[in-house]
């Protein structure tokens, strides 16, 4: 087996949540992972008033515990949080990213909707995507040509097919992670839990993450329905 690279990349921690069983999987699988982080998530209210400094330290903390869960690496690239543009510069730095990592798959938001930095973000990978094909741009990395697989958070007003991935095997890890945003900021474990049921129900087992593919392979079923 070719052991593929799946770049995770959102703007902020927390962002990764509907993905933790994917990525799991896949390095379970023998697949290298790395999860980045565009900005350190500094402007945030969820913390009360507490100092950049000390909210840019709780969000790597947040990514030790990430990198302990699910077996990933981390990364964050330092740009502003709710300050994400679409410039070139912008993109270029994200072009030596994918370069450097040459990702098979790729997973980031939805920009139907949603916060500029997530919309930006995912325009920026895009972008960025096609500068990677360069060499002179991304010297001296090698330029990346191979297709990237490019993947979005599912949402129900997006013209990308959706897809699932079946996580019913990494639960555990899903709740773990969900348990640091418990304890950080009263997110709700069951809730997540509830939603992995009905996306497994809605595509045949027991607990599903959904997702839209924006550009990559649709595999094929066996079957139309199940026996
Ligand atoms: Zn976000």
């Amino acid at each position: 087996m070719i052991a593929r690279t799946l770049l995770v990349c959102f703007p902020h921690v927390d962002d990764e949540t509907p993905f933790v069983g994917t990525m799991v999987k896949h390095v379970q699988r023998g697949d290298r992972v790395v999860l980045v982080f565009a900005t350190y998530g500094e402007m945030t209210s969820l913390f009360g008033d507490m100092s950049q400094e000390q909210i840019q330290k709780e969000r790597q903390a947040h990514a030790a515990r990430l990198e302990e869960i699910i077996g990933c690496e981390t990364r964050f690239l330092g740009f502003p949080d709710a300050g994400i543009g679409t410039s070139r510069e912008e993109a270029l730095q994200i072009a030596a990213l994918i370069a450097e990592l040459k990702p098979d798959a790729l997973i980031t938001y939805n920009p139907v909707r949603g916060h500029p930095d997530h919309r930006h973000l995912c325009e920026l990978l895009r972008d960025a995507i096609t500068y990677a094909r360069l060499p002179r741009l991304v010297a001296p990395a090698s330029a990346h040509r191979e297709r990237v697989a490019f993947y979005v958070t599912y949402e129900p007003a997006s013209p990308y097919p959706p897809m699932y991935v079946d996580v019913t095997g990494q639960m555990e890890q899903i709740k773990a992670v969900m348990q640091i945003y418990a304890d950080a900021y009263d997110w709700s474990v069951e809730g997540i839990v509830e939603r992995r049921k009905a996306d497994g129900a809605a595509s045949g087992v027991e607990y599903a993450e959904k997702l839209s593919v924006m550009q990559g392979p649709q595999p094929a079923v066996d079957y139309l329905v199940r026996p």
